[in-house]
């Protein structure tokens, strides 16, 4: 039961790292330090900086609640 506990924790800890698509490497990149943010228009999103060359990057997840 401990291992699968530890599991889940990982998991938690994966989903924490966020990623986007820097407009400047032009492909995928691990967002650094990360903000959530809500949008006017209610939609949940992913701030920070690209972890490549610094640029920043934003990243839509989904509708608020
Ligand atoms: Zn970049």
């Amino acid at each position: 039961m401990l291992r699968i506990r530890f599991k889940l924790a990982i998991l938690a800890e994966v989903n924490k790292m966020a990623e986007g698509r820097c407009m400047k490497c032009k492909k995928n990149v691990e967002i650094k330090s990360p903000e959530d943010v809500v949008m006017k228009n209610g939609m949940k999103a992913i701030k920070g900086l690209c972890g490549v060359c610094g640029t920043k990057v934003f990243r839509i997840v989904g509708k608020a609640k």
